[in-house]
């Protein structure tokens, strides 16, 4: 069954409520300290993770995305599906974009894996606002191609027309 537009609009701002509400078990609150991660050298300081030039001296520790990597334990999947093939190459130019932007100034909001199946594309993300990034960046590009469905822990777009209606 195909949203309508409404419906769709509606489901997508209660997902990024959601997304705002969210903790991330992999974050523990609390813990105030300077440090560096030993895997990709992000440093935390105050709970907030950049990508500054570390202070000598500063105790190593492997920061959440990097747990999650190691883990292999996502934050959230997005699954594209449907009519996706011809638009594959498109799609990935559009993953790679928003992860450059998004890790920039987030270092724990990464593309974990990027998995190719027969019929569906799994992209597993360290957190859930670039899941939600990606998912705005496909609904501003492909619109009304897109059939979505939201879940906490996943988020899925299934392509439902072969071809652009171009005018
Ligand atoms: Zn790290």
């Amino acid at each position: 069954m195909q949203h309508s537009r409404s419906a769709r609009a509606l489901a997508f701002a209660r997902a990024r409520r959601a997304a705002q509400d969210w903790s991330d078990p992999y974050r523990p609150q609390g813990k105030l300290y300077p440090a560096v991660c030993k895997q990709c050298g992000a440093t935390e300081w105050q709970g907030r993770w950049r990508w500054d030039e570390p202070l000598p001296d500063l105790p190593r520790v492997v920061c959440p995305a990097c747990e999650r990597i190691r883990d292999g334990a996502p934050a959230h999947v997005v699954e594209l599906t449907g009519e996706l093939p011809p638009w594959w190459n498109e799609v990935r130019g559009i993953l790679g974009r928003v992860e450059s932007g998004e890790v920039l100034e987030h270092p724990l909001e990464r593309i974990m894996k990027v998995e190719v199946g027969d019929d569906r594309v799994r992209v597993a993300t360290t957190g859930v606002h670039i899941a939600r990034r990606l998912t705005a960046a496909l609904i501003r590009r492909f619109r009304h191609q897109l059939r979505l469905s939201f879940a906490a822990d996943r988020t899925t777009v299934e392509w439902v027309e072969p071809r652009v209606r171009r005018g």
